[in-house]
């Protein structure tokens, strides 16, 4: 029988304006990076994306170099679109990025004109769409110059590729000088993804935060959980059995101290009657500042953790201090 969404998928879910613009995307959106390569088998990759649409979830984040094999993500998100969601692609804000990893032929990823479109190209093939909703340029390319790389943004959304552009993980100066081409192209920038935790609060950054405000530039967060740090699963596993030596390499400099910082983190979240991971993506939305943060999640069970995150999004003065302090390393 074919799969049908539900129909009260949207009744739960918080949706924000993304920066000044009209957009309005889920506050929990799904990123489809290292959970959704070929050595996952295709029913689960399903099932996420399933349980996230039935959730409300609206935003799905992909890069041309995703998954465990580059494009291979995209190919499995195009070929869920297919056979799931074509009625609701109007409904879904679908991104790409471009500008790093490997690119076709395994060279290096460049941000040059030639590159962003050729990627562009490759990431609408692979998932059989017309359009992406948001086209982003993954790094600052310092062998392109800054111009080039805003004109092609600017080239692809007035050629129909995409509806709008983002910067991701770019510095405070290029943020600003990439942020004011764009407007004086007239393709401004709609969102910036900044990391958030794990001593890596980059929009704390006021400088930085100031040009996304004054520009009315939205702000999606990835990786709010530092790839799993920040959930039980160190929690129980490291202590028993040295598992400390298995965490992800953005992790390295995760020893003791981080880890006895994680375990007041999830203290602070039992007394709030929360999973560690619902408690840092409410303490990531609280207060408005964000537009939405990405998750990624290897079962659809996740996704439903991360969704009730929702139900508890107070925080005390104490709380919000203690949690800025531990998720710090
Ligand atoms: P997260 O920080 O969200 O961590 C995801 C991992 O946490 C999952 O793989 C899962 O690991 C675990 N997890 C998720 N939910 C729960 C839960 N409720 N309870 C317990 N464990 C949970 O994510 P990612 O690093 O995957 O990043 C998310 C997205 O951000 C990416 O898919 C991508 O779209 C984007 N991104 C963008 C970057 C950029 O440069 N702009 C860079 C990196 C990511 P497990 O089940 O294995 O324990």
């Amino acid at each position: 029988m074919m799969w049908r969404p539900a129909e009260k998928r949207y009744d739960r879910m918080s949706y924000r304006q993304c920066g000044n613009s009209g957009l309005s995307v889920s506050v929990l959106s799904l990123g489809l990076w290292h959970n959704f390569g070929p050595d996952i088998p295709f029913d689960i990759k399903q099932a996420v994306c399933r349980q996230a649409v039935d959730l409300g979830i609206n935003h799905y984040d992909l890069n041309a170099g995703a998954g465990s094999s580059p494009g291979s993500a995209e190919e499995t998100f195009g070929e869920i679109l297919r056979t799931d969601f074509s009625d609701i692609r109007d409904e879904l804000v679908i991104s790409v990025k471009a500008g790093f990893g490997a690119s076709s032929g395994n060279h290096p990823a460049r941000s040059s004109r030639k590159h962003l479109v050729a990627s562009c190209d490759r990431s609408l093939r692979r998932m059989g769409l017309d359009y992406v909703d948001i086209f982003y340029t993954h790094h600052r390319d310092p062998k392109t110059p800054l111009e080039e790389t805003m004109s092609a943004l600017d080239h692809i959304v007035r050629s129909g590729r995409a509806l709008y552009v983002g910067l991701s993980a770019y510095d405070t100066k290029s943020t600003r000088e990439a942020v004011e081409t764009l407007k004086e192209l007239g393709t401004p920038c709609l969102v910036y993804q900044p990391r958030h935790v794990s001593g890596d609060h980059w929009l704390d950054d006021r400088e930085l935060k100031t040009i996304l405000d004054e520009n009315g530039v939205g702000a999606i967060v990835f990786s709010p959980l530092a790839q799993g740090l920040l959930t039980s699963r160190y929690l129980s596993r490291a202590l028993q059995d040295g598992y400390v030596a298995e965490m992800p390499s953005s992790a390295s400099s995760f020893q003791d101290s981080l880890l006895n910082n994680v375990r007041r983190l999830n203290g602070i979240a039992a007394g709030k009657g929360q999973s560690l991971a619902q408690m840092v993506l409410a303490w990531i939305l609280w207060g408005g500042k964000m537009t939405s943060t990405l998750i990624g999640a290897t079962r659809p069970e996740q996704v439903v953790d991360c969704v009730m995150a929702m139900n508890h999004v107070d925080f005390s003065i104490e709380e919000l201090t203690q949690i800025d302090w531990f998720s710090r390393v």
